[in-house]
């Protein structure tokens, strides 16, 4: 079919949410395409690669790989069908106190470089947490005070930075550019806490 040969069909639905899809504002698997919501929560597990190969006269060619082409829509049917669950769940349980959720599914310490985030940002991001999961719930935003709920434990806190994953530029990248600053739901974003003490399965709670 030929780029003109979906001018005057019907607009697709998603065959995972039934949302209506444009034809430039769909993604592509490898059996078929999902509207771009859909596909923002498999962004942060389901990334483009990027790698550079070395050309026999010596210069360097930039490749890149989107690994969301990889998965079957049934796949990601399955992915998304367990997520909206649990923030279904979680909503039901948290909702009433926070108006923004979110599970934590990895986490890892960093210590940025003066000479890749500056001196002042360097100090203050020095052997901090960062959690890796999904806004199940609301926003999150730089300098919010939010809980780590950790089992019984509750954990005070505040947001150091948050960098949605868009499913191109990886942590070290956002952390660089130090661009954005606020993560909505049903994606995946990366939270820099003042505070140590989350592991993957706890939620970061916003009153
Ligand atoms: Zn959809």
């Amino acid at each position: 079919m030929g780029l003109f040969g979906k001018k005057n069909k019907e607009k697709e639905k998603c065959p995972i949410c039934g949302g209506e899809m444009g034809f430039f504002s769909s993604e592509l698997l490898k059996d078929g395409t999902i509207c771009p919501e859909c596909a923002k929560t498999l962004r942060g597990i389901y990334d483009v690669e990027h790698w550079t190969v070395e050309r026999a006269d010596g210069t360097l060619w930039q490749k890149q790989y989107d690994t969301l082409n990889d998965l079957t829509i049934e796949e990601a049917r399955q992915y998304i069908t367990a997520a909206r669950q649990e923030q279904s769940e979680a909503v039901a349980a948290l909702g009433q106190d926070y108006s923004a959720i979110f599970k934590v599914e990895e986490t890892f310490t960093i210590a940025p470089k003066a000479l890749d985030v500056g001196l002042k940002r360097s100090k203050l991001l020095k052997d901090k947490t960062v959690v890796k999961g999904l806004v199940q719930a609301g926003t999150f935003t730089r300098d919010d005070s939010v809980t780590i709920l950790h089992g019984e434990q509750k954990i005070e806190t505040k947001l150091l930075a948050v960098y949605e994953c868009d499913g191109v530029s990886d942590f070290d990248t956002e952390l660089g550019a130090n661009m954005c600053k606020s993560a909505k739901t049903n994606c995946h974003a990366w939270l820099i806490l003042e505070a140590d003490g989350a592991v993957p399965g706890d939620t970061i709670a916003k009153k």
